[in-house]
């Protein structure tokens, strides 16, 4: 059977390489080979967070842990940052969890402007702000150090950060940024498949955990503290992504990670190229596009179902016919994970074969 391979922004192609390393024989959780595996990954995750706090590995898609930052960190209120679907889906779950949040809506496919943030802050009210840094769904890029520039003048406000589909992609700092919890999932940036998210989490955000008596057991980031410092984890981990995991650092560190976030601006800049010489226009304001997905704006009116359609009948390629409410009116290409310059070239020329 021909595998249809995907280029839609999440959940993106697994190489073979890693689904074999995601397919090695289980080993008992609290078994020293675990706790060698977790060890020995931990360093690098450090390194990609950017941080010197403990990295978890939880067991659940990212909303999971979306989720779990609203219970362990938000204390009264929180600032939702909204801009797509994922980050606008983030004030249902925060009221869902017993918060109060409010948003801080701007139109799909613009950014969230920091100046709006820090008059927002200003009025005390809010002792946490979500933010996701690249909104999946509309291809818009926040601009997080000018938003962390920010949050520094209230250091008393918790900042989480979605970084789902960024990750690894383009350097993102947490220690340096000031950020409180900030998490991945694995099936977009990273490439891995679907079911894992990773997260890290500073001492205010442990605090606010201590006091928050509602944090449940699953999500506990004191379980996870307590837990990681003899390299384990809660409950039982997926151990085959943790092999994965493992399998795609090697090749991370291996490509280098400045090559790494080269690559993606090499093959987002052939994305670009191709959506401005064949007439299309883009969804995301300019100077805030992202570097990971193109999301395209079906300016010339053509039928996108069938596009994705042929693409997939004629060249076995997957995109995205658009997320939500721009269905139709949107069509995204993902550059995400092991994406190269070729495979790119590749789904761009099929691209032009249905065209
Ligand atoms: C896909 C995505 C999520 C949700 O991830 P799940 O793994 O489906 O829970 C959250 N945030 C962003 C930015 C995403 O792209």
């Amino acid at each position: 059977m021909l595998h249809d391979k995907l280029f839609i922004p999440g959940p993106v192609e697994v190489s073979e390489k890693t689904l074999a390393a995601f397919a090695r024989p289980v080993i008992g959780h609290r078994s020293e080979a675990f706790k060698n595996l977790y060890r020995g990954i931990h360093p690098r995750l450090q390194e990609l967070f950017g941080t010197k706090q403990p990295v978890f590995l939880s067991t659940s898609s990212a909303w999971g842990v979306m989720e779990a930052a609203i219970r362990n960190v938000v204390r009264k209120k929180v600032l939702c940052c909204m801009c797509g679907a994922f980050s606008d889906k983030w004030l249902d779950v925060a009221r869902r969890c017993g918060k109060e949040a409010e948003p801080l809506q701007v139109e799909w496919g613009r950014h969230i402007d920091h100046h709006t943030i820090d008059a927002r802050l200003a009025s005390g009210q809010f002792d946490t702000v979500t933010l996701i840094h690249n909104e999946t769904s509309t291809g818009v890029m926040n601009p997080l150090a000018e938003i962390c520039c920010v949050l520094a003048k209230y250091p008393e406000i918790a900042l989480i950060v979605d970084t789902v589909s960024s990750f690894s992609a383009v350097p993102i700092s947490m220690d340096a940024l000031g950020i409180d919890m900030m998490l991945t999932g694995s099936q977009k940036a990273l490439a891995l498949p679907p079911g894992f998210s990773l997260f890290s989490v500073s001492e205010l955000a442990f605090e606010r955990a201590s006091e928050n008596e509602n944090r449940g057991y699953y999500f506990d980031f004191l379980e996870f503290k307590r837990q990681q410092s003899e390299f384990m984890t809660p409950s039982t981990p997926s151990i085959g992504h943790v092999y994965a995991l493992q399998s795609k650092l090697d090749e991370i560190f291996t490509e280098g990670v400045e090559n790494r976030f080269a690559r993606h601006r090499r093959t987002n800049a052939l994305v670009h190229e191709w959506v401005q010489t064949r007439g299309f226009e883009f969804f995301a304001e300019e100077n805030f596009r992202s570097i990971t997905l193109t999301c395209v704006k079906n300016s010339r009116g053509i039928d996108v179902p069938k596009l994705a359609r042929d693409l997939r009948e004629k060249h076995h390629l997957v995109i995205d016919g658009g997320y939500g409410k721009i269905k139709g009116q949107t069509f995204r290409l993902s550059n995400m994970g092991d994406e190269t310059e070729e495979s790119v070239s590749h789904l761009l020329a099929c691209l032009d074969d249905c065209l």
